[in-house]
């Protein structure tokens, strides 16, 4: 998946969380909006109507107080069972208003919760005026007797204590529903915040959380590119040999960084084989350039360059010595043997002499089966030594198929203020001397 659908994938479903929160606010806020019209259409008339009721079971309280008293009421006011009926009327108006404020909003479905309850009150009320119609009309047949008798008396008083504990229930019913629906309304604005709340710092870390991991995603890859790079300065410092496959590992996942990747990796696999093939051709040329083809000792063009270097660090105190070498007739035996034994006399000579010289000695063809080797040793009696021991190898060993020969040897150590030429024809000199002294033996000059 490409890091730009991955960024986007992670982004949708934040923002599809952002989404609910806020379908899930509104959805909470018209929650409230209704229970709080549900306060404003029910509670609140049902409020004014309760206080208003309260009033009149006061003054009806009061009223039953007089009735008690009614010889000492004074003669301009209503009769106690006029001022009941005003009462009454007044109750029924009230409770009515109340009645058509529940049956209003049940119809036309604005109570949204205790319904039952609801319901339940308005028969309550209707029980209350059939109470009180009846308490009237008893009454009205009490007070049309001149006197009322105790025992009727009690009977009223009880009766009208029963309808007072009526209004006071319902007044009680009523001032617990508008209490509900009030703690109704407050507990779902608390939840609405505490979930808002809780959604808000949901998303917050989801946000955070997403920002990290993108972060993370990019430097672990990003790292990785740079591992890889280090590794090929590393190898590239080291030879080149390390360069392969596992420099980079592309084992993660396909997006755009690990294209980037892949396509280092192609480059430098690519860069690795140019810089081999081209080490091989170097290593080929250097050969060519300072190599004898036949014997592949060192040839005359790395003598050159090689005597100078010894030379220099020779007057700087590391002196050398010189040995310079011929096989003995050998025309005879290219003669003899023809020009092919002849070839392989100097790939033998060239093999016993590799195999008795140290790796610090240089052995060079100068020509045709003349040969010098350079030994980094100041003294002439080593040199003499090693040269004796080559002479002797030469003589004694003889290769199957090739004929025996032997070698002359000159040899000559460092002398101040030598140069390239003076050494050589020491060198030269002395086997000249060897030769002359009838061969097959060294000469230190
Ligand atoms: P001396 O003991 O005096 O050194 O006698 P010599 O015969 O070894 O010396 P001379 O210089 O007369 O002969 C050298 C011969 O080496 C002549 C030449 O044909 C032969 N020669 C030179 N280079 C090669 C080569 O690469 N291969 C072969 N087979 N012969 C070579
Ligand atoms: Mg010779
Ligand atoms: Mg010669």
């Amino acid at each position: 998946m490409s890091l730009s659908r991955k960024i986007s994938t992670l982004f949708i479903v934040l923002l599809s969380f952002l989404l609910i929160v806020i379908i899930y606010s509104i959805y909470k806020l018209r929650l409230i909006e209704n229970e709080m019209n549900e306060v404003a259409y029910i509670d609140i008339p049902l409020n004014q109507i309760m206080s208003e009721v309260e009033m009149i079971q006061l003054e009806r309280h009061i009223l039953f107080e007089q009735f008690k008293l009614k010889e000492k009421l004074p003669e301009e006011k209503k009769t106690p069972h006029q001022e009941f009926i005003y009462q009454k009327q007044q109750l029924k108006l009230l409770l009515d208003k109340a009645v058509n404020v529940i049956a209003e909003n049940l119809v036309n479905h604005k109570i949204r919760f205790e319904l039952q309850e609801h319901r339940q009150l308005l028969k309550v009320i209707e029980g209350y005026h059939s109470q009180s119609d009846a308490f009237e009309k008893k009454l009205a047949g009490a007070l049309s007797h001149e006197s009322i008798p105790d025992e009727e008396r009690f009977q009223l008083e009880k009766e009208a204590t029963d309808l007072e504990s009526s209004v006071n229930t319902i007044l009680q019913r009523l001032d617990e529903m508008t209490f509900e629906a009030g703690r109704y309304a407050e507990k779902h604005e608390q939840e609405f915040m505490f979930v808002n709340t809780a959604l808000g710092v949901g998303a917050l870390l989801l946000g955070l959380f997403l920002t990290i991991y993108t972060i993370h995603i990019f430097r672990r890859r990003i790292n990785k590119i740079q591992d890889g790079i280090q590794n090929m300065d590393f190898s590239i410092e080291q030879g080149y040999q390390a360069l392969g496959e596992d420099v980079f590992r592309a084992d993660g996942p396909n997006d755009e960084l690990s294209e980037l990747e892949q396509e280092l990796i192609f480059l430098m696999q690519r860069l690795t084989k140019e810089i081999n093939n081209r080490e091989q051709v170097e290593k080929q040329l250097l050969q060519m350039v300072t190599q004898d083809k036949l014997t592949g000792a060192y040839n005359r063009h790395k003598w050159d360059e090689q005597v100078l270097q010894y030379l220099d660090l020779a007057r700087r105190g590391s002196a050398f010595s010189l040995i310079l070498l011929d096989i003995d007739f050998f025309k005879h035996i290219n003669d003899e043997h023809g020009h092919q034994i002849g070839d392989q006399v100097l790939q033998n000579l060239v093999h016993r002499l590799s195999s008795g010289l140290r790796k610090t000695d240089m052995l060079f063809r100068l020509g045709g089966e003349e040969f010098a080797v350079l030994l980094p040793v100041q003294d002439a009696s080593s040199a003499c030594l090693l040269a004796e021991r080559l002479r002797e190898s030469v003589s004694q060993d003889s290769e199957e198929g090739l004929p025996s020969y032997t070698v002359s040897i000159g040899v000559t150590s460092y002398q101040e203020s030598d140069t390239e030429e003076s050494i050589f024809q020491r060198a030269d000199k002395a086997l000249y001397q060897a030769k002359s002294s009838g061969r097959n033996q060294i000469c230190l000059m």
